[in-house]
């Protein structure tokens, strides 16, 4: 190996990508290892808040994701039976000029594209399945399952809720089931024309124990999403997901509003994916190794944060690093925690309880937040 210093980023998830990017642009030499063989446009639909597009503004998408995307200029919060306004949350040019950025929706495959094109050619590396780890004290060897390795100075594990790194700082533990599983479907926004019924742009429908959050995808309209958050006794299925169908949804939301009807009879497909979750970590780091995203703090999905807090920490990691200089990790990685712990535990805990802007209630503590702006806390719990 050379005498340059060298990241190795494990996931390239929302988190990996942004922390590898934002990295790079820094100054350092990073070097993202991602276990799929290849990237694929996975489907489902994610919120960016205005605390990450001021993040994606210094990766250079910020503009390419608000061509794409759509936004929003509310978030409703609905009854899902009578179809009551419970919240309007303002977002649009309020949130432009409130929070310092836009608010969109946007295919997460279509994001997770356009943050590869933010890192430098070559230095994603697709079908590395990292399978051991080993802190040598002066560097880190990476062992890949497809029997090859590299070294590097630190490591940031960003391999999400089931993370390899995690299991080598604190041992092998599979995450919790939370009780609740999402239901999730894309629907062709043409296949919505034949209803006489608004379809709005981004619209949460409650009940008393369920939920079903739905928004489009594009800015052109034509791909609308729904993801369901309903409570379900055990994960008995094997696998990350299963298929589900138009006849368990309707089960489910049978007796919603009729727009919620013509969602369900517009899914051509839907799966129902588990929601999982763990304690909070002891610690974020050890030695050369250091944790962001679902692999440090994961989450329900309930805020439409959990990503946002994975890119977020990413931000705050490169930020500390800047501060410290590479041979001084280990202050870099106690500020890093000191800086992220009391935000991303905030998020996670309100997200668990699925609160979030179902009354009317002020979101500037979430959208606001500018990672780069405050002064850096020098301790954790300071
Ligand atoms: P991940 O996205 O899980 O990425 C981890 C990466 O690491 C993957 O690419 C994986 O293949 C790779 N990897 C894993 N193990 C290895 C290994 N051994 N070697 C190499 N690579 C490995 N968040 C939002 O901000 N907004 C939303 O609207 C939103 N909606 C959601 C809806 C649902 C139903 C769910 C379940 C989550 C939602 N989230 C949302 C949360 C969000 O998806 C996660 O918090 C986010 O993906 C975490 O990002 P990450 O980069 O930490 O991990």
């Amino acid at each position: 190996m050379s005498n340059m210093k060298r990241i190795a980023v494990v996931g390239a998830g929302l988190g990996g990508l942004a922390a590898g990017s934002l990295l790079q642009k820094a100054g350092f030499h990073v070097d993202v290892y991602e276990q799929s063989p290849a990237f694929s446009r996975l489907g489902a639909g994610i919120h960016m808040g205005p605390n990450v597009l001021k993040i994606f503004r210094r990766m250079g998408i910020e503009q390419q994701l608000e061509d794409l995307a759509s936004h929003p200029d509310f978030w409703f919060s609905r009854d899902g039976e009578t179809g009551e306004y419970l919240s309007r949350i303002p977002l649009g040019d309020f949130a432009r000029r409130e929070y310092g950025a836009a608010y969109v929706t946007v295919h997460r495959g279509d994001l997770q594209a356009m943050q590869m094109t933010s890192l430098t050619p070559g230095s994603i590396h697709f079908g590395k399945c990292l399978s051991s780890v080993e802190d040598s004290g002066s560097d880190v060897v990476l062992r890949f399952q497809d029997g090859s390795e590299t070294r590097a100075d630190i490591v940031i594990g960003a391999d999400g809720i089931n993370s390899k790194l995690r299991e080598h700082l604190l041992g092998a533990e599979a995450p919790t089931y939370s009780g609740w599983v999402a239901h999730r479907a894309l629907i062709r926004g043409e296949q919505l024309r034949k209803y006489n019924l608004s379809f709005e742009d981004c619209v949460k429908w409650w009940s008393e124990d369920r939920h079903l959050m739905v928004y489009y995808t594009t800015r052109s309209r034509d791909e609308y999403y729904y993801v369901s958050g309903v409570p379900h006794p055990a994960w008995d299925f094997k696998g990350s997901f299963v298929d589900s169908s138009r006849a368990e949804m309707l089960e489910t939301f049978g007796n919603y509003h009729p727009v919620v009807q013509a969602l369900i009879e517009s899914s051509e497909s839907v799966t129902k994916w588990p929601l999982l979750n763990r304690k909070p970590l002891p610690v974020w780091s050890e030695g050369r190794i250091v944790l962001l995203g679902d692999a440090c703090h994961p989450m329900k999905p309930h805020m439409a944060q959990g990503a946002a807090m994975a890119i977020e920490d990413g931000a705050m990691l490169t930020r500390c690093l800047c501060e410290t200089g590479l041979d001084d990790y280990a202050t870099a990685f106690r500020l890093y925690e000191a800086n992220r712990k009391e935000r991303a535990s905030r998020v996670q805990s309100v997200s668990n309880a699925n609160t979030f802007l179902r009354a009317q209630e002020d979101p500037a503590w979430v959208y606001g937040y500018d990672v780069f702006a405050d002064p850096l806390k020098s301790e954790v719990n300071s």
